[in-house]
C-alpha cells in the first residue's frame, strides 16, 4: 500500500490510518517552512525505500474545522498509535502569535532527528516541545497512549530516564 503522503514513513502511513484520522488534513511532511525551524527536514529512507520525516502536519481547517474538544480526539487517537502530537494555536503554551494553527505530529516508531527527539521526550513529559520546555497545558495523553509512544521510541533510542 502506497503511503498516505509523500515524505511519510510506512510505518507512520499504516499507523495513522489505524488512528482513523481523515488524510486530507496532512500537510506539511518533508519541507522546509521557516516556522518549522528544520525540524521536517528528511530524517532517512525506510525499509521500503520511502524517503521521511517523522514529523507531520495537521490541519484544523480543512477539509472541516476542529473544535478544541475534537482537537483533543485528534492528539489522543495519534498517541494511541504513536505519534507524539501538539496543538499549536498561536499565542497559546509558547507557540508565538502570528504563525499557523495547526497540529504537529511525530511519529515514534522511525529513526529521528535530535530536534524530533527532543520533541518525543517533552511530550511524554508532559511540555510543550518548544525551545522553552513548558508545561503543555492543553491536552495530556490517556497513560496507556503515552506508552505506546514510549515504546516505540525505546525501541530505536533505548530506556529512557524519564
Ligand atoms: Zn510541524
Amino acid at each position: 500500500m502506497p503511503v498516505l503522503k509523500k515524505g511519510m514513513s510506512q510505518a507512520a502511513s499504516d499507523a495513522f490510518a489505524a488512528a482513523g484520522i481523515n488524510p486530507a488534513r496532512i500537510g506539511q511532511t518533508i519541507g522546509n517552512a521557516p516556522a518549522s525551524a528544520g525540524v521536517h527536514k528528511q530524517d532517512g529512507v525506510d525499509a521500503f525505500g520511502n524517503s521521511y520525516t517523522c514529523a507531520l502536519d495537521l490541519s484544523v481547517v480543512h477539509p472541516s474545522p476542529l473544535t478544541d474538544g475534537a482537537v483533543k480526539q485528534v492528539l489522543e487517537a495519534l498517541a494511541g498509535h504513536g505519534f507524539a502530537a501538539f496543538y499549536r494555536c498561536p499565542g497559546s503554551d509558547g507557540w508565538p502569535a502570528g504563525q499557523a494553527r495547526h497540529i504537529h505530529a511525530v511519529y515514534a516508531g522511525e529513526k529521528m532527528k535530535p530536534a524530533l527527539q527532543a520533541q518525543i521526550k517533552d511530550w511524554l513529559l508532559g511540555r510543550n516541545g518548544l525551545v522553552g520546555h513548558a508545561e503543555y497545558r492543553f491536552w495530556q495523553p490517556e497513560e496507556a497512549h503515552r506508552q505506546v509512544v514510549r515504546q516505540l521510541f525505546e525501541a530505536h533510542y533505548g530506556a529512557l530516564a524519564v
